[in-house]
């Protein structure tokens, strides 16, 4: 998508350092971290809501998920634990419109609400 600053990462238009790629998704740092361990795991695809990720979307989340516990084990962070969240849309305070899951970890994370 024209404009979208993740799909440019993901499509190596930046130089912005990517941990992990595979056929579906890439891993970057966040930007602005909130925790020690502070990735984003993004799909190639420039979708902005779980609904969009269409017929495949199960599939899809799933190995978002799945890339993201094998990211948390490289950093260290697998067994004293980790959050994975995703914002999707105004109420959440979701800024970028491309779908990605935040992976928190590397110290006790404040409570949820
Ligand atoms: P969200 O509020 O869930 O949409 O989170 C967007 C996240 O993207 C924020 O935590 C930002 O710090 C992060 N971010 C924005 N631009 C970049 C970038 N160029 N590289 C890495 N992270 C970014
Ligand atoms: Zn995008």
């Amino acid at each position: 998508m024209p404009g979208c600053i993740f799909c440019d990462i993901g499509g190596e238009r930046t130089d912005s350092e990517v941990l992990f790629r595979d056929d579906q998704c890439f891993v970057i740092r966040d930007i602005n971290p909130e925790a020690p361990t502070h990735l984003l795991i993004l799909p190639l695809a420039h979708v902005t809501a779980l609904a969009d990720l269409g017929r495949d979307g199960e599939a899809s989340i799933g190995h978002l998920f799945a890339v993201a516990e094998e990211m948390a084990r490289r950093e260290a962070v697998a067994l004293s634990g980790f959050r994975l969240v995703i914002n999707q849309g105004p109420d959440s305070g979701q800024g970028l419109p491309h779908l990605h899951v935040h992976l928190l970890g590397g110290k006790p994370l404040p409570g949820l609400g």
